[in-house]
């Protein structure tokens, strides 16, 4: 039995691996629920999967539920709930699927507690690999990547380790801009980001999948899982998203693992590891003509994926600021504050002025991140005074 908690069990990743775990009721119990605004929903949770915890971010929500909730579930909130629910002393696993920077000191304190640590929250390694891997050694705490890029790489490098690899082949669908010119971009909306191809995911990824920075952030995520130098890592563009990601072996060989697009197979491989059981889900028809097509990606019109490998290779601070950096301008295009093309800016001209620093524990985290988002909101602010 897998006691699982699940961090942002109202997400896209979370509601998913609920599914997962409601098929697999031999194997799995969830130990922790936890929201930052959806109270309702998590209360629908918490009535089907009993869990021990749940935690509520959001001071507001947390509130209204311990207004409303009077049964036996212990409830979390304020700014260390997500910490006080990852180190349940009954949690086996824990999965980070919030979304953002907020998944790395749950992340630390689920691996100083031993936990295994299921890992869809991609910017805990982009902001602090060095010290989460370092962590998760000393403590000989296992990192399964939930991520579907790192789960194919993952499962292909099983029984070899990363050793055998010469690169590794991330494959990104493109989004929902593929082909288009620098200029097209400028008047793209959030709505027209919404629209991803082959994807189901949260709002903040599926904007980071239209500008392309998810697949830098997964390029520094696969740099700190996998130990691989960044030119030996590889971004190729393949709009089926049937394709999860390659290994080139020493020898020349490539080795792929492909299936639907569906997050189920990279969560339960990461519940269940090394054991695989059958997923519930739609199959490859190979009864049917399949097409995969693969392409360089656009790197002069997605200036994050230069910009990414860059943070990476000068490593320290500058990936955390990078990703900070794109956190808020996100943020301010969710909010309509820029457009489209000023979220490559904001990026590109916080971590010009970055200076980079050791990250050798939270304190120095929570320095660097601070002054990254303070920088990135007065480069929002300088941008949207020239319209851009
Ligand atoms: P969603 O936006 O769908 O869900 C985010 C979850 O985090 C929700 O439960 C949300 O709570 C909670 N949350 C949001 N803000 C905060 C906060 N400030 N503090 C605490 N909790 C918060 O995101 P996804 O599920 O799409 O993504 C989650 C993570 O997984 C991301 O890091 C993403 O990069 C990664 N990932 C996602 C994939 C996907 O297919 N969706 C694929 C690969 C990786 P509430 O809704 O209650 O407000
Ligand atoms: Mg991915």
């Amino acid at each position: 039995m897998n006691h699982i908690a699940i961090l942002g069990s109202t997400g896209s990743i979370g509601t998913q691996a609920l599914e997962v775990i409601r098929h697999l009721p031999e194997r799995s119990r969830v130990t922790v629920l936890t929201a930052h605004t959806q109270i309702d929903l998590l209360e629908r949770q918490m009535r089907e999967f009993e869990p021990l915890a749940v935690a509520v971010t959001d001071p507001e929500a947390a509130a209204r539920l311990r207004a409303r909730y009077a049964g036996p579930v212990r409830i979390f909130s304020g700014a260390r709930a997500l910490c006080e629910a990852a180190v349940l002393p009954e949690t086996d696993t824990v999965l980070t699927a919030v979304s953002g920077a907020v998944g790395i000191e749950p992340t630390l304190a689920a691996i100083a507690a031993g936990k295994t640590i299921a890992l869809a929250n991609k910017e805990t390694l982009v902001a602090a690999g060095d010290l989460v891997t370092a962590r998760a050694a000393e403590a000989g705490v296992r990192i399964l990547p939930v991520d579907s890029e790192h789960s194919a790489i993952f499962q292909c490098l099983e029984g070899r380790g990363p050793a055998a690899a010469e690169r590794l082949i991330l494959t990104a669908s493109g989004g929902p801009f593929r082909g288009y010119a620098k200029s097209q971009l400028a008047e793209v909306t959030v709505a027209d980001c919404l629209r991803h191809p082959t994807w189901n995911m949260g709002r903040k990824i599926t904007i980071d999948s239209a500008t392309l920075f998810n697949k830098g952030l997964e390029v520094i995520e696969a740099h700190h899982l996998f130990g691989m130098d960044y030119d030996a890592i590889r971004v190729t563009v393949h709009p089926q998203s049937i394709v999860h990601s390659m290994v080139e072996l020493r020898d020349g060989a490539v080795l792929a693992q492909l299936g639907v697009p569906d997050m189920k197979l990279p969560i339960q491989l990461a519940f269940t590891y090394p054991e695989r059981l059958p997923v519930p889900e739609e199959r490859l028809n190979w009864a049917e003509t399949l097409d995969l097509h693969f392409e360089p990606p656009a790197t002069d019109v997605f200036r994050s994926l230069p910009l990414a490998y860059a943070a990476g290779k000068v490593g320290k601070s500058a990936p955390l600021a990078l990703n900070a950096a794109n956190e808020v301008a996100v943020a301010a295009f969710c909010d309509g504050a820029i457009g489209f093309l000023a979220i490559f800016a904001v990026v590109e001209n916080v971590l010009a002025a970055h200076q980079p620093a050791e990250l050798r524990d939270w304190a120095d985290i929570v320095a660097a991140d601070t002054a990254a988002r303070a920088r990135a909101k007065e480069e929002v602010r300088r941008l949207q005074k020239l319209r851009v």
